[in-house]
């Protein structure tokens, strides 16, 4: 059994936890540093990145180089905010922020497909992972994404529930009973697993762990995490033989003011030095680091045979 790691990075406007009529990019500019930290540890990280990320040609051409280099994946992540059409009140701009799950039908369906085609446009990828903005999956834009030929989601937060922190119109889904591991998850079921093929992602939850006292920790390089318990959750993982680590941030943590985290310079080299100590931690243990569809090219048939009645 391998515990595969994997990195997956919302590639988004700078900012979003604030209130803003329009958005900037600047922080684009700090992923090409970053992917070359992910090759000196071998590291093959996954870009999750939103419409306004891939419909710029200046951001778009850094993603391009990237993607080009194969030694990582481009993913979509949808943030209906700044994704068209536009429909009231889920207007351009809304705030507090639209969760996915909270526009109609048409409405979503047009803004996942707008997402997806810009990607394959300016990117020349077709992708094949996606993450909900604020997490706000449902069971509808699971059937809309693998219309549109994903094979993966990643929007499950495990111990945690959104319901009391608000959407343009309502509360975020409540992830608080579901697993820590992947499993396939259907139009229907969603965020529970479903039992059969059709219509169904494979969900990949993002790594959240519960520790000794009861304690809700993300692996998550947040200001507030200490190395020592970061370190922890992988060593214990690969102790378990899990399948996997799903270690997520925004690629605007990187970026001097860029988000609540990353403040000042000092703040932001912190982050850094978080990551470089897991990095080097997971190198160090010999765990594989995998894109998310390298994880499911060589894991998918062993979780679907383990979970579903075929
Ligand atoms: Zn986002």
């Amino acid at each position: 059994m391998t515990t595969h790691f994997i990195v997956s990075i919302d590639v988004e406007e700078d900012n979003q936890w604030r209130r803003s009529e329009d958005y900037s990019l600047h922080n684009i500019d700090c992923l090409p540093k970053f992917q070359e930290l992910c090759e000196k540890y071998g590291i093959r990280p996954s870009y999750l990145i939103t419409y306004s990320v891939a419909r710029n040609n200046n951001s778009a051409n850094i993603i391009k180089t990237l993607a080009q280099t194969s030694k990582c994946e481009i993913g979509a992540h949808l943030h209906p905010w700044f994704t068209p059409p536009y429909q009231s009140p889920f207007l351009r701009a809304a705030y507090p922020h639209t969760y996915p799950y909270e526009c109609p039908d048409s409405l979503l369906y047009k803004k996942i497909s707008n997402l997806t085609n810009v990607i394959q446009k300016q990117i020349g990828v077709e992708p094949k992972s996606f993450r909900a903005g604020r997490y706000g999956m449902d069971g509808r834009a699971i059937g809309y994404i693998r219309k549109k030929g994903y094979l993966i989601d990643s929007s499950v937060t495990p111990y945690w529930s959104w319901v009391d922190t608000l959407g343009t119109t309502l509360g975020g889904p409540d992830y608080s009973n579901i697993t820590e591991h992947p499993y396939y998850v259907g139009r229907t079921t969603f965020p529970n697993p479903t039992n059969t093929l059709e219509g169904s992602i494979l969900e990949i939850p993002i790594t959240i762990k519960k520790n000794s006292i009861d304690e809700v920790i993300w692996l998550r390089p947040f200001p507030w995490a200490d190395e020592t318990s970061l370190l922890t959750i992988i060593r214990n993982s690969l102790q378990k033989k899990e399948l996997v680590l799903n270690l997520m941030f925004h690629s605007s943590e990187l970026y001097v003011g860029g988000s609540p985290y990353s403040e000042t310079k000092d703040a932001v080299m912190k982050i850094e030095r978080k990551l470089k100590a897991i990095f080097k931690f997971v190198t160090e243990l010999e765990i594989k680091s995998s894109t998310f569809q390298e994880f499911f090219e060589q894991e998918n048939e062993k979780i679907k045979k383990n979970q579903l009645t075929i």
